[in-house]
This record gives C-alpha cells, sequence and structure tokens, in this order.
C-alpha cells in the first residue's frame, strides 16, 4: 500500500449551476510530493481542494485519498488530509499556543502535540504572544501548524505565500520543504510561477476549470504552446 497515491484524481469535474469550476480533471499525487497548483483567481483551484478534502462532491469523476473516496470515508480517512484555507484568521486575544492547543483537543490530540508543532513551525519563542500580534507569515505557519494536527499525509494549502515578503516566503517554502522531506505530500497554490523556482518539484497549471498542463517548471518552460503561457509569464 506504500505506493498508493496519497491523491488520485480521474476525470474530476465540478459545476455550479451554469459554472464549471472544475473540468475533467486527473493527476495522482505520490507520498511527500511538492505539488503547486497555479492558476487566476478562478481558475479552480480552492474548488479542487474542496473536492480533495471530501467537502463538495465531484459533479463527475472519480477521487480517492490513499484509495479512498473523501467525502464517503470515516473520520479516520479525512484525517489523512491538512488544510490551510485562503487567508485563515484566529481569534487575535488568544496566544499561538491557546489556539493550537484548542485546535489540539479537538481532535483528541495532547496539548504537547500542538506545543512540538508551534517549535516545528518555528513559533515556540512567539508562542505566548497574542495571535493579533503576529504578522501574516506567522499567522500561516500557525495555520500550517494547525493543518499538521492529526499528522495528515498530505497538506492542502490554499495561497499560503500570498502577501507574503521574500524572506518570509523563503523561510515558509524551508519549512514545507523539511515537511515534504519527512513524508507529508505537499500542494500549494499560488498565482506566482515564478516563485516556484526550486521550491516544487511539480507544477500542475489551472485555467478557467481545466487542467493546462503538468510537469517540472522546466517540461513546462518547454511547451511553447501553452494557452495560459503569456499570462503567467512562463
Ligand atoms: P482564487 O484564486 O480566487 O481562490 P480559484 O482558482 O481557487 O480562485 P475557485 O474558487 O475554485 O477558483 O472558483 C472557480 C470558479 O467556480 C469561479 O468561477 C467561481 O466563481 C466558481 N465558484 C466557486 N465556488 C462557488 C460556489 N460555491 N458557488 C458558485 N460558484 C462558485
Amino acid at each position: 500500500k506504500a505506493d498508493l497515491p496519497v491523491l488520485d484524481l480521474e476525470g474530476v469535474s465540478r459545476r455550479y449551476g451554469a459554472v464549471e469550476a472544475v473540468r475533467d480533471v486527473s493527476f495522482a499525487l505520490p507520498q511527500g510530493a511538492r505539488v503547486a497548483l497555479v492558476g487566476h483567481n478562478g481558475a479552480g483551484k480552492t474548488t479542487l481542494m474542496k473536492l480533495m478534502l471530501g467537502l463538495i462532491r465531484p459533479s463527475a469523476g472519480r477521487l480517492r485519498v490513499l484509495g479512498e473516496d473523501p467525502a464517503a470515508g470515516a473520520a479516520a480517512a479525512r484525517r489523512r488530509l491538512g488544510w490551510l484555507p485562503e487567508n485563515v484568521t484566529f481569534n487575535p486575544a488568544l496566544t499561538g499556543r491557546e489556539v493550537l492547543r484548542f485546535f489540539a483537543r479537538l481532535k483528541d490530540e495532547p496539548a504537547s502535540t500542538a506545543d512540538a508543532l508551534l517549535e516545528r513551525v518555528g513559533l515556540a519563542d512567539a508562542a505566548r504572544r497574542r495571535v493579533g500580534g503576529y504578522s501574516k507569515g506567522m499567522r500561516q505557519r500557525l495555520g500550517i501548524a494547525q493543518a499538521m494536527l492529526g499528522s495528515p499525509r498530505a497538506l492542502l494549502l490554499d495561497e499560503p505565500t500570498t502577501g507574503l515578503d521574500p524572506a518570509v516566503r523563503q523561510g515558509l517554502y524551508d519549512m514545507l520543504g523539511e515537511l515534504a522531506g519527512g513524508g507529508t505530500t505537499v500542494l500549494l497554490s499560488s498565482h506566482a510561477l515564478e516563485e516556484l523556482e526550486g521550491r516544487v518539484e511539480r507544477v500542475i497549471i489551472m485555467d478557467r476549470g481545466r487542467l493546462v498542463a503538468d510537469g517540472t517548471l522546466a517540461e513546462l518552460r518547454r511547451l511553447a504552446q501553452l494557452p495560459v503561457r503569456a499570462r503567467l509569464t512562463l
């Protein structure tokens, strides 16, 4: 079972009324992969993540998380994925430690797990400070620590680096590299193809719900006919 893809999509579509947010998308992600989902606003990135999380069901196609349907799975199956939603916010009056210990309790994890995760994302020194005083990068780290509760096999991160300055962004990618090195699959969405160089091993490009390219950045650069090439400045 070790070679089972963490995420496996075959011909997945999702429509909202007349809008086809995701159209016939297929790809599989192995364990420990670092992959970016790239596309403009409305390309379908968030919808894809919600499908993978089992929050919404596909209108067509087949979706598996470690071999199981995420929308039908038991609680244990749902814990296989961690999610960082776009622009995540926490109660500013609570400390980072209180926030994470609270979410740990919801997942039946001990406070010590929350504290270890704070350390792992580089927030140990800030753990006793209120989240209201955190920078955006620190809040993102707290969100990633929250997503890591329950030891998920894959992290789905919706635009984790948007609004971060270059140094903080680098720190975040370093951390994601360490998590992937430890076997956690990392799928992040981004508008910015140029920031992914050397930071992910694979890029999946979405355009108006469709998967238009899937490969390494070097491979994608060789694709002259990429429909979104001009707008994404490969
Ligand atoms: P962003 O970068 O803004 O997050 P995205 O690539 O994540 O964009 P989605 O949020 O997945 O794109 O949206 C894809 C399309 O589906 C858009 O046209 C959007 O308006 C539409 N859509 C998404 N969610 C819903 C919904 N709940 N009801 C109706 N239409 C929706």
